[in-house]
């Protein structure tokens, strides 16, 4: 049986029209783009006309288009790179509910020497943009701050902090892992500096990304060895990742008005239909600036983690908003920085859909969901009149 998957902030399917592209270069198109040859040179004319294409999805030229293996990749080498152009600037901002691509490596930059300010975000998601102009300082090597948060779909203003980055001389880097494919973006007119994509969250398969590097950004290499990517990044090109993203991306912008028209009506029809029939449950993010296809619900008194357990026996893919860390269950830190109360955080679900999601899918969620939240209630401890639970003896 397919599964009703509604976990597209993870990863997506990839889109047939992309497996018909990439296949000849998982065929007999092997050749290094690199060579000398003919039967080498074939795929490298491919790889060109993939880097324009991509170039032109975004509104950016070809050689700023630095192809990579993931977003984590991007985003990692956007800030490394910023630090070693400016060896005597250590500090960078960045914000509390980034992805760990770019909070985690933001800690082990602070283990390294080096200083950071974390934005924090409002009950909705949404940052100060003030605090943000006043956290900029003149030591400050970049600012980092995502396009659209993967768990609630919370837009960002990025145009405005661009601006605001560009006026006060500072690298700005945006994670739009999240948002290429569902967000038109037109890096002609929107002035970041670097911008960090990813191909299996828009269709393409995973193990290709970018790393858009504005012409004039001073720019320093993650990846040392071979000349790919004008020196940009070492190793030979995912070729065929690289035609399938291009594939992908064309795909999505051709289609980005009607198919988010249709995205957005279908979540809108979830989260109602949802608020509707679950009592005490509420929408976690900014709802005036999101991602159409992201709805982040949390459910009092019960926890994620079961109710997804009990959704996949119905064949339904979701996600939760806590992570299991050493043994006990945190909510996130999206929701924690957003100030989410306890009792609803632990019950977070993200559903998140795509082109693909169907309305007989999101049906069969309202058909579902309120027996399973009514039955974790019946048996939840976190119930105001739930009884007193032994103490803890581990
Ligand atoms: N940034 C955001 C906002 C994401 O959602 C993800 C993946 O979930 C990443 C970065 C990392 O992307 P990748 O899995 O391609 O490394």
């Amino acid at each position: 049986m397919n599964p009703v998957y509604l976990d597209n902030n993870a990863t997506t399917m990839v889109a047939p029209e992309v497996v018909e592209a990439m296949l000849p270069y998982l065929g007999q198109l092997y050749g290094n783009p690199s060579s000398m040859h003919s039967f080498g040179g074939q795929v490298g004319t491919a790889l060109k006309k993939a880097r324009a294409d991509v170039a032109e999805a975004l509104g950016a030229r070809p050689e700023e288009v630095i192809f990579t293996s993931c977003g984590s990749e991007s985003d990692n080498t956007a800030i490394l790179s910023a630090l070693a152009v400016h060896p005597d600037k250590r500090h960078l901002v960045t914000t509390r509910v980034e992805h760990p691509a770019v909070l985690s490596l933001a800690k082990h930059l602070e283990e390294k020497g080096y200083e950071v300010t974390y934005l924090g975000v409002d009950e909705k998601g949404r940052l100060d943009l003030e605090e943000l102009g006043r956290s900029i300082r003149k030591d400050t090597a970049v600012v980092s701050v995502m396009y659209a948060n993967n768990e609630t779909g919370t837009i960002f203003p990025i145009p405005e902090i661009a601006a605001l980055c560009k006026a006060r001389g500072v690298l700005f880097h945006t994670d739009a892992v999240q948002a290429v494919g569902k967000v038109d973006i037109d890096l002609a007119k929107l002035p970041v500096d670097m911008l960090a994509l990813s191909g299996h969250k828009l269709h393409a398969p995973k193990g290709v990304g970018v790393l858009y590097v504005r012409t004039g950004t001073p720019y320093r290499p993650f990846l040392i060895g071979g000349h790919q990517e004008r020196g940009r990044r070492a190793g030979t090109e995912n070729t065929a990742g690289i035609i399938a993203l291009a594939t992908a991306m064309k795909l999505a912008r051709d289609n980005i008005n009607a198919e988010n028209t249709r995205v957005r009506a279908l979540r809108d029809r979830l989260e109602a239909g949802i608020l509707a029939k679950v009592p005490d449950c509420i929408v976690n993010g900014d709802p005036e600036h999101r991602l159409p296809n992201t709805s982040s619900i949390a459910f009092k008194y019960v926890e994620g983690e079961a109710i997804l357990l009990m959704l996949d026996q119905f064949g339904i893919c979701a996600s939760s908003g806590s992570a299991c860390t050493s043994g006990s269950l945190e909510p996130s830190h999206v929701l924690r920085a957003m100030g989410v109360p306890f009792t609803y955080a632990h019950g977070s679900i993200r559903f998140s859909l795509s082109r693909y999601t169907t309305e007989a899918e999101v049906d069969l969620v309202l058909d579902s969901l309120p027996g399973v939240i009514e039955t974790l209630r019946r048996m939840s401890p976190f119930r105001e009149d739930a009884p007193a639970k032994p103490a803890c003896t581990c």
